[in-house]
């Protein structure tokens, strides 16, 4: 791999404009204008031509930057040329997302894209029946997007043959590597095709990104859309500085405002999205949720209820909404600060999209200060603060609400702080081959989640802990009661 940006010309395509100038034609040209693509976002004019020629792509880049279609145009396009003949069990394009919401939603556009193409397509989600997804690979798919988890369960079983796969993208490498997806990553790539094609996107490059681009990109074109970690420029963003204690009666305050037509209230936990939205309702506001402990089906229903516009406020935690487009959110609310300041560039990153303005506003408690320090650091400005609660009294909890203790174990947040360890979310770090033993049906427990092993019981149980007196050598690397599955 060189360091040098390479150019990317556009073809000698003076007669040509929007995308059949970038090199885009047929029945896919016509689908993409109809699906309103019509004129090329910066990273599809810098993306598609390099790799209808066969290069590889490492693109720094957001989603909303326009991606989806900057790696599906040339695949596509290529894969329209190659018949229906497949083998069995195989795909010859595979692309890798961290989150099952980014995969479907990267399903849809493909599906939009490829519209009368005849590109057959699957999904391979953690989650979900096992059995309904290895039925659709069995004949051989077109293009599989799939994520890490249940794609090397399928691998390894046999269900999955890789070995034709041609085209290989990574997109979100960086919360790949969060995830703990890494080595999952680096042993799908190395049982596809030797000579694939293989375009990498990151939002951020943090060194591992770097390192793992050495190893799996040829000579590639590097592409960056958006400067680092900067906030996009149309978004309004401001603090009300609040007690943990008054930040329901804030929020429901705020939300009485039909101003706030769409809005996506952040939480760094999913207890304490459970919490807000419970919270909400009690005020009198209808929201949906959306996190790691929901069934995919639950997540898919509150994505839809909220992109429809039947509810209009969505409260999340960082993973479960981290790549999800959803056009025309007009407010973003951090119901509490992340534990990683660059979370908050994605999560106001939901709003201010296509051009539309957006705000976010940030509920910060004193302890949180340190927190909002280092998001003004990396933001590179400081937040003006337009509301102080501080001086007002705790708003009092109606008795008849049932109260629930504050108590949030360290495994429930779910993003973490990085997981950078190349260590798959519990497996326990063991070395996994593909030949090697199967490590159990995950079930319908959802991909990307810590394990919810030696969690203290319940929320409202004060003395979990006490379960664990004398026990903690299980808790921390200790052998793994032998009924427990990994
Ligand atoms: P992505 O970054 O791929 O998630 O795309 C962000 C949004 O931009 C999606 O809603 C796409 O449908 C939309 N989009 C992508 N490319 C174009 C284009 N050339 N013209 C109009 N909309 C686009």
């Amino acid at each position: 791999m060189t360091n040098e940006k390479n150019t990317v010309s556009t073809g000698n395509a003076a007669d040509l404009s929007g995308f059949a100038a970038l090199g885009i034609s047929g029945a896919l040209l016509k689908a993409t204008v109809a699906a309103g693509f019509t004129e090329p976002k910066p990273i599809q004019v810098q993306a598609i031509p390099p790799q209808l020629e066969g290069r590889d792509i490492f693109g720094i880049a957001q989603t909303g930057s326009g991606k989806t279609a900057a790696f599906a145009l040339p695949i596509l396009s290529k894969i329209i040329g190659l018949g229906t003949k497949r083998r069995p069990k195989t795909a010859r394009a595979l692309i890798l997302a961290p989150t099952r919401e980014l995969a479907v939603q990267i399903e849809d556009t493909i599906k939009l894209l490829a519209k009368g193409a005849h590109i057959s397509t699957a999904l391979v989600l953690g989650g979900v029946s096992r059995f309904s997804q290895v039925k659709k690979i069995a004949p051989g798919v077109d293009v599989l997007i799939a994520t890490p988890g249940r794609l090397t369960d399928l691998v390894r079983e046999g269900d999955l043959i890789l070995a034709d796969t041609k085209w290989l993208v990574l997109d979100e490498g960086d919360r790949m590597l969060d995830m703990g997806f890494i080595n999952d990553v680096k042993r799908i790539a190395k049982a596809t095709a030797p000579d694939r094609q293989t375009a990498l996107f990151s939002a951020t490059m943090p060194d591992e990104i770097a390192e793992l681009a050495k190893g799996l990109l040829k000579n590639p074109v590097r592409i960056e859309v958006a400067p680092q970690s900067t906030a996009a420029a149309e978004i309004v963003q401001s603090v009300v500085l609040a007690r943990t204690r008054q930040k329901r009666q804030v929020l429901s305050k705020m939300l009485a405002d039909e101003t706030m037509r769409s809005v996506i209230v952040f939480s760094r936990t999913k207890h304490g999205a459970d919490r807000v939205t419970k919270d909400l309702a009690r005020d009198g506001f209808e929201a949906a949720v959306i996190h790691g402990n929901k069934s995919q089906n639950a997540r898919q229903k509150a994505l839809n209820d909220f992109r429809d516009g039947s509810v209009r406020i969505l409260v999340a935690t960082d993973i479960a909404a981290r790549g999800i487009d959803v056009p025309g959110i007009s407010h973003v609310v951090n119901f509490d600060l992340p534990d990683e300041a660059e979370s908050y560039v994605h999560r106001i990153g939901r709003t201010g999209r296509n051009g539309r303005d957006g705000i976010a506003i940030t509920l910060c408690d004193p302890s949180e200060n340190a927190k909002l320090r280092q998001v003004e650091r990396i933001i590179r400005m400081k937040l003006p603060v337009v509301a102080d609660h501080l001086g007002s009294p705790d708003p009092q909890r109606d008795p008849r609400e049932k109260t629930e203790r504050h108590f949030e174990p360290a495994n429930d947040r779910e993003h973490h702080g990085p997981r950078r360890d190349g260590r798959r979310p519990g497996n326990g770090g063991g070395k996994q081959r593909f030949g090697g033993k199967p490590h159990g049906e995950r079930g319908p427990k959802p991909q990307g989640e810590r394990p919810a092993a030696a969690k203290p019981n319940s929320s409202s149980k004060p003395d979990g802990f006490k379960r664990f007196k004398g026990n903690n050598k299980r808790r921390f690397g200790g052998k793994r009661p032998a009924n427990r599955a990994a």
